[in-house]
């Protein structure tokens, strides 16, 4: 597949030519990549390095991949825009394994998705006792179905039978291990009457359109308080099937408020919903372990086969090092090639440094570290070989213990013979690269150049930031900040962690470490006070419309438009993309959305307004010499100088821009999607935003993400600031340099999942260093020195 120039035979057998790309910033960057070898991309963040790798190599590779469909197929798909580059050739198949979260399917789990629990049914339903059907009888998303009808078509003799095909999904909770519940103490308040506002649903207040049908149905006395009510009384106004009635001469659809509030509000997706209904939702639905089949999802009949005492559901409900050790020992040749094939998954998994993990974990509880190294394991058993392999930094979530490991797996793809793309920072993984190609020297149009290609040895030899970053060791600081103050956990025991108590500090740079899967989240997001004072930052998705962008999210657009407003005398709403003023063909969002049923959905730009996302009218405005799309296109830095004064001169949008420009995002481009916001993106965009809340206590996960090392001294620099304004910063962290630099450290470990779980160092990192009795402490002995 994707052989597109054969022109140069010998050329596109050994190396990928890229030739004059100018994808986003992107120079007229020409490149070679060697095949079957592993490349990693360095450069400063917003240097481009996803511009060339996923903008411009993947991206050809995967519209080759769809011109290949037949014409018949092609006309279902919209056709991808070809990358702005003269020349690519050489590519493979491209197979991108991203930190993108998996699917909010709560019916997939890491064993439905990594095939472990395709394989285990296999193996139930060979050697389970007593014996079952068939696989599918272990199948917690097959259910069970009976009837009855002619066998075959076409046969004289063909009579009705019955027949039944086993599934194994638990019959009270259709395989979701959870059922689900409504707190009816959140739907009305027992002690008043209807008239009194009983009914504390959202849209629900006594005076309101529900409360007078409600009250005035006729079928209770609206005066008596609830706690009166008769239990036919109490049914109708829960549980009352639809009928029509007359309300002050109004024919009107009655419904208990059960069934009308399951259809209007609970059917909902949960996210599209207005926030205080979200926040009803979320009060109001329990969900509890489901008692028949104990959350395990499955039918009595698969719980109940076993294999030497073990059932399917204890196999997924494992630590999955105590479940390969469990299948590495079972010995039966009859099933000898599914055992191995099994194996071999269950090994890659604790070899990737997810072994603490369970099969039965929902895949979206995973973090975009574990999301990636799962999606991962697939491959590994994959026979494919001469695929391109494209990886965004899979050392996130890994601590320098875990590093090792990952990289023993990057070589292993390579040495099947596939060619590995690696965008990423750690030292320790651009170390074992056969290539690296450094993009830079700066972020977005300070970037976009080739500054280096060659090995690891040259380029920490060479002059480039990232090379002089490479020798660099950041040393110990001698001098810690005293605390103001402490959070005191006490008992902790989310997941796993063991009847945890400690103190954080406040008022200094708490850094919290350990190898994945210690506890480290658990501790911090289970434990902590949520209280108004404490934010949380992480890399989750941002909440919102496919038209947000970092003018709208950061409040930036709010003096924007009015500053276009008053410099042409029309109103300010015209200038946001979600107005009158908007591009009517593609409503403000500048590309036209395709939803594919088998494929992710495909964006292509948009005709009318060719990506500018205004009316023509509304670009006829200008301010400074500009309209609003051009601001729109403009990065934060060049934002800053054209808002700083003359015509265009907004102290407002300064303010927030500089804030953008502190967390390292001078780069960004102000109206780019925030849905194509890397993760480590949206943390910093979050905290930019959360900086100029009420907070006092900041808690980030991993604010290193994404950036380079020359990135996270202006990162540690932001952190100094904000501690030194009196705010206290918690971070959960792996980067050694982040480390060295904290005031405060919380180890936790000693090792992941149920061997984790303890503190096993608090101090400052002189103590740690010195003692050097984790493996934390091992190893930031070494970086340091
Ligand atoms: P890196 O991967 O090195 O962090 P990127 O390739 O993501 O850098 O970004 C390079 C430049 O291109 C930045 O200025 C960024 O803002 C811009 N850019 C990236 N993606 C888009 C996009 N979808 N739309 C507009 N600009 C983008
Ligand atoms: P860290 O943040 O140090 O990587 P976590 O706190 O995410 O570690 O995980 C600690 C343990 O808790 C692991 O065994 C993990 O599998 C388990 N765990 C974490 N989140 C969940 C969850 N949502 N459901 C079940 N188990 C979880
Ligand atoms: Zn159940
Ligand atoms: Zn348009």
């Amino acid at each position: 597949v994707g052989m597109a120039d054969t022109s140069h035979p010998a050329d596109s057998h050994d190396r990928i030519r890229v030739r004059g790309s100018r994808v986003n910033n992107l120079k007229d960057v020409s490149v070679d990549l060697p095949k079957r070898r592993l490349t990693v991309f360095t450069g400063v963040s917003g240097s481009g390095k996803s511009s060339l790798v996923f903008g411009t190599v993947a991206a050809e590779s995967q519209r080759l991949i769809n011109e290949t469909y037949s014409a018949f197929v092609q006309g279902f798909m919209p056709s991808l825009a070809r990358p702005d580059v003269d020349l690519l050739d050489g590519i493979t198949t491209a197979i991108i394994v991203d930190q993108e979260r998996i699917g909010g399917n709560p019916r997939s789990t890491v064993g439905t998705i990594t095939d472990a629990n395709a394989m285990l049914r296999i193996l139930f339903s060979r050697l389970g006792e007593p014996r079952v059907g068939s696989a599918n009888a272990f199948s917690f998303n097959t259910p069970t179905v009976s009837g009855s009808g002619a066998i075959k078509v076409g046969d004289k003799k063909a009579s009705k039978a019955t027949f039944e095909r086993l599934g194994g999904m638990c019959p009270r909770c259709e395989g979701m291990g959870t059922v689900s519940d409504i707190d009816l103490t959140q739907i009305y308040d027992a002690e008043r009457s209807l008239n009194e506002g009983a009914i504390t649903i959202p849209g629900f207040s006594a005076d309101g359109w529900y409360g007078r049908v409600y009250g005035g149905s006729g079928f209770f006395d609206a005066d008596k308080p609830i706690k009166d009510f008769s239990t036919r009384e109490l049914d109708d106004l829960l549980y009352k099937e639809a009928v029509k009635i007359k309300v002050d001469g109004i024919n009107i659809t009655y419904e208990g408020l059960i069934p009308r509030i399951t259809k209007s509000m609970l059917s909902k997706d949960i996210d599209s919903v207005q926030p205080h209904v979200r926040a009803f939702i979320e009060r109001a639905v329990t969900a509890d372990t489901c008692p028949d089949c104990d959350g395990t999802r499955l039918a009595e009949h698969a719980r109940n086969s076993r294999i030497d005492g073990v059932s399917i559901a204890d196999a997924c409900r494992m630590q999955i090092s105590d479940l390969a050790a469990w299948v590495g020992a079972l010995d039966e040749p009859s099933v000898a090639p599914l055992l191995e094939k099994l194996r071999g998954t269950l090994d890659s998994f604790v070899e990737i440094g997810l072994g603490y993990l369970a099969l039965e974990r929902p895949t979206g509880t995973l973090s975009g570290g574990e999301a990636q190294r799962t999606k991962m394991i697939r491959h590994l058993g994959s026979a494919l070989t001469d695929v391109t392999y494209v990886f965004d930094e899979p050392t996130i979530g890994l601590h320098p213990h875990d590093i090792a490991r990952m990289n023993d797996l990057l070589v292993r793809l390579r040495d099947k013979g596939n060619t590995v793309l690696v965008v990423e920072h750690k030292p320790e993984t651009i170390a074992i690269a056969d290539h690296v190609v450094d993009i830079g020297p700066r972020a977005g149009s300070h970037g976009g150049e080739i500054c280096f290609e060659g090995t690891v040895e040259a380029l920490t030899a060479s002059d480039t930031l990232t090379g002089r970053h490479l020798g660099y060791r950041s040393s110990l600081k001698s001098e810690f900040r005293r605390p103001t103050g402490r959070i005191e956990i006490r008992g902790a025991s989310t997941n796993n962690l063991r009847d945890v108590d400690v103190d954080v500090p406040l008022g200094v740079l708490v850094v919290v470490t350990g190898v994945a899967g210690s506890g480290k989240s658990s501790l911090i997001h289970g434990s902590m006070p949520s209280d108004a004072g404490v934010v949380t930052i992480d890399q989750t998705a941002i909440k919102g419309s496919r038209r947000s962008n970092p003018a709208t999210y950061t409040g930036l657009l709010e003096p924007v438009r009015k500053a276009f407003a008053k410099a042409n005398g029309v109103k300010p709403a015209l200038f946001s993309a979600n107005s009158e003023g908007a591009c009517p063909a593609c409503k403000g969002a500048g590309v036209i959305y395709t939803d594919l049923a088998t494929m992710a959905g495909v964006a292509t730009p948009c005709d009318e307004c060719e990506g500018r996302r205004f009316s023509s009218d509304v670009l006829e405005y200008r301010l400074g010499g500009r309209d609003i799309s051009e601001v729109l296109a403009m990065s934060v830095d060049e934002a800053l100088d054209y808002f700083a004064d003359g015509e265009a001169r907004t102290p407002a949008a300064h303010k927030i821009l500089l804030r953008l420009a502190d967390v390292g995002l001078g780069y960004l481009t102000l109206g780019q999607p925030l849905t194509t916001l890397s993760g480590g993106e949206r943390q910093r965009i979050k905290l930019a935003t959360a900086i100029a809340e009420k907070a006092t206590t900041y808690v980030l996960d991993e604010p290193t993400t994404g950036l380079h090392l020359a990135d996270v001294d202006q990162l540690l620099g932001l952190l100094d600031r904000l501690v030194d304004a009196g705010k206290s910063v918690v971070v959960i962290e792996h980067h050694q340099a982040v480390m060295a630099h904290a005031d405060w450290i919380i180890d936790i470990g000693p090792g992941a999942g149920q061997d984790g779980g303890s503190v096993v160092f608090e101090g400052t990192p002189a103590d740690l260093v010195a003692g050097a009795s984790t493996l934390t402490g091992e190893h930031l002995a070494a970086y340091v020195s």
